[in-house]
């Protein structure tokens, strides 16, 4: 399928392979934005810096099983495959790769890719196999669409983490390309899940950024007992959000490996509950700067 512009929608992994055999047989570099769809700036943010980099991007929009708990949010995902592609056409995308899931998993696997490292914290711990899944699809989609370079956004700092470790464990002549965390104007990171919030959540949630950003300061300002930057951000979501904090924790980036003295890179990164929604959000400070 061609839409209007000339994009192309693929959806067999066969076809898939046979336009990235092509695309390399005419030695042009692939850019490679995978995805769950629901675009949002910060899925557009990724496909622009692929556009400036490649000669060809491809887009993925899968919702993936693996990756989801057994009580998770798998079917309720928010999905508008119409809405992605006019936008995805809009950025210039090349190829979106569309599969289904029996596309994706088309028999009982064989073998299991299991992430073993910087998965024991976070969202790693929050949600057991989460990460597991995401190496899995992705070794598919690397596998499926071969990229020169695939583009991950820091708002999933802990998959930039895990996907580097993929990468280096594997060989995967991939190159991972990181992008900063785009924002609504008042802070909130964007994320597909936002649309789940009620108003009046809505409102609060720009709060957990804020709880950052006052963390952030107390750091540049000397504190450095990691507890009481903690309990700093839990007052301050507590105080100015219904939402229930998932976790609120400090650690050594990317290695995500326990901190007692802050020093060097770290993040900071927090999750939150709320009624229909759980968000995620991270700073990243370097400290000797
Ligand atoms: P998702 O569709 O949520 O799986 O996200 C696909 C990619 O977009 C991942 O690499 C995310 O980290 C990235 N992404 C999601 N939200 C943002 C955001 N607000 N800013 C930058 N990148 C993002």
């Amino acid at each position: 399928m061609k839409t209007a512009v000339g994009m192309k929608v693929i959806k067999t992994v066969e076809e898939m392979k046979k336009f990235v055999r092509e695309e390399r047989k005419s030695c042009r570099t692939i850019g490679f934005v995978p995805t769950m769809g629901f675009l949002h700036e910060g899925h557009l943010r990724l496909i622009k810096k692929a556009k400036e980099q490649n000669d060809t991007v491809i887009l993925s929009i899968f919702v993936n099983p693996t990756q989801f708990g057994p009580n998770e949010d798998f079917e309720k995902y928010p999905r508008d495959e119409q809405r992605d592609l006019t936008l995805a056409a809009k950025e210039g995308v090349d190829v979106v790769f569309l599969p289904s899931v029996d596309e994706m998993y088309p028999t009982f696997p064989t073998t299991k890719l299991t992430a073993i490292d910087r998965t024991n914290v976070l969202c790693g711990k929050s949600r057991p196999g989460h990460f597991d899944g995401v190496v899995t699809v992705l070794s598919k989609l690397f596998h499926i669409t071969m990229p020169d370079r695939a583009y991950f956004g820091l708002k999933d700092a802990q998959q930039v983490a895990v996907t580097k470790g993929l990468v280096e464990d594997y060989f995967f002549p991939i190159e991972i390309i990181v992008v900063e965390t785009v924002r609504e104007e008042d802070g909130l990171a964007k994320s597909s899940r936002n649309v789940y919030l009620t108003e009046k959540e809505r409102e609060q949630a720009p709060h957990l950024y804020e709880s950052l950003r006052k963390a952030s300061t107390l750091i540049k300002q000397g504190e450095r007992d990691k507890q009481k930057i903690r309990e700093s951000i839990l007052t301050h979501i507590n105080e100015h959000t219904d939402g229930e904090v998932d976790y609120v924790e400090l650690y050594r980036y990317p290695s995500l490996e326990e901190i007692t003295v802050l020093e060097e890179e770290i993040i900071i990164a927090i999750a939150v509950r709320f009624s229909q929604a759980r968000l995620i959000d991270n700073v990243i400070l370097d400290i000797k700067k």
